[in-house]
């Protein structure tokens, strides 16, 4: 298959921060870019060459716009299986339909997954109130019960701690599919971006540690502080999780480390990760540039980790007092500022990131978090001009 080369035209459908830092990385090996969402002045569409703003449903549009692309590529992965067919009548999508229809849905993931004998939590499809008090008798209590679809940053979870909170959850089983799966009790949070090429390379970037405030991730580090064995079965399980699946793309494989040191996959998106946003300045070739060599056709480029790596977000919440001075991040030499061009800021929902780098992963964890309280505190003192 002929390669993608600079010069051609990639598309990505959806438009938010994920779809920008993969626009930056293109446009800065000579791509063009077109993004496709229902929305205008995106943050991908801020980068791109042209935006089309139209609903996913509009099939004609979806066509209209695969015509005009060499590949269609994803940063949204709730996309319907219907548009991205569309799209695939004129271009290639990558990673397929295929693989996003499996991770689109939680169900349909535990259940390839559980399928090829990859580790999990135990889980059990839960439809209505019968079928989750049986789905509670065989798993326990604590279990977190999950829609199955349209999930993410725990939202659509809620925790089952006692028989008093199945009431609580029946509206919700009504409407909607879920899946009931075992409360794990980690020690830590891990996951591998990984990348497979058309060719059938694979390069990973190690193992990231992962921390979460109210199930939204919120601080990640790498190298993970995690020993050699772990490591070896963390990029192997992601390894063969990507060939399983035949991904050609970027793919993150998220994990529980269990306390008795047991990896237990909780899930996969099947593109980059805010996980690996650390990668844009630590690494050789950052997750949004293996994304696009994957998609294209092209070799996958070198994910040596540079410096060890903090990545911190930064939430809406900074915004609750005002703007916040980003000088106060800036005076730190060592950490990197990316704002997504989001003109609304809303609790919980991720404006940007800070990443610092330093000799050791502590060092850059405690300079990535010092760097954010500076702009919080900046907010707070009415500095901010917002
Ligand atoms: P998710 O949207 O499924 O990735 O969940 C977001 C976060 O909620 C995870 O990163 C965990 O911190 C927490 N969480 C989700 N599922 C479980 C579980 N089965 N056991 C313990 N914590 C969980």
């Amino acid at each position: 298959m002929n390669p993608v080369l600079p010069g051609a035209i990639v598309g990505v459908l959806g438009s938010g921060q994920l779809g920008r830092m993969f626009a930056i990385a293109a446009r800065r090996c000579g791509y063009r870019v077109h993004t496709f969402s229902p929305y205008a002045g995106t943050p991908a569409g801020q980068i791109s060459d042209k935006e089309f703003e139209r609903d996913y449903e509009d099939l004609d549009a979806v066509r209209e716009f695969a015509r005009g692309v060499s590949v269609v590529t994803f940063e949204f992965e709730n996309v319907p299986a219907a548009s991205v067919e569309a799209a695939a009548e004129h271009a290639p999508v990558r990673p397929s339909g295929a693989v996003l229809h499996t991770t689109q849905n939680r169900l349909r993931e535990k259940n390839f997954l559980a399928r090829w004998g990859f580790p999990l939590a135990r889980f059990r499809h839960v439809t209505s109130v019968e079928t989750l008090r049986d789905a509670l008798a065989e798993i326990g209590y604590p279990a977190v019960l999950k829609t199955a679809g349209f999930g993410y940053d725990g939202k659509g979870q809620t925790r089952i701690d006692s028989d008093a909170d199945i009431e609580r959850v029946a509206p919700a089983l009504a409407e909607r599919e879920c899946v009931l799966e075992a409360f794990v009790d980690f020690e830590l949070e891990v996951s591998v971006v990984g990348a497979r090429s058309l060719a059938n390379e694979f390069e990973h970037y190690g193992v990231i540690e992962n921390a979460h405030r109210r199930h939204i991730l919120d601080l990640s580090i790498a190298p993970a502080r995690v020993g050699e064995r772990v490591v070896r079965e963390a990029v192997e399980i992601a390894r063969a999780v990507l060939e399983a699946l035949d991904v050609v793309g970027v793919m993150c494989v998220e994990f529980f480390l269990t306390r008795e040191g047991r990896l237990v996959i909780n899930e996969l998106a099947p593109r980059p990760h805010n996980s690996g946003h650390l990668t844009f300045d630590a690494c050789a070739t950052s997750q949004f540039e293996q994304q696009l060599r994957a998609v294209c056709g092209l070799p996958l480029g070198s994910t040596e980790l540079l410096r060890p790596a903090a990545m911190a977000n930064l939430l809406g919440d900074l915004w609750a007092e005002g703007e916040p001075d980003w000088r106060a991040a800036l005076s730190f030499p060592n950490v990197k500022l990316h704002l997504y061009g989001k003109t609304q800021a809303r609790e919980g929902r991720k404006m940007g990131h800070l990443t610092a780098l330093a000799p050791t992963v502590e060092e850059a964890a405690r300079t990535a978090l010092a760097a954010r309280d500076a702009l919080a505190r900046s907010a707070v003192s009415g500095r901010g001009n917002f």
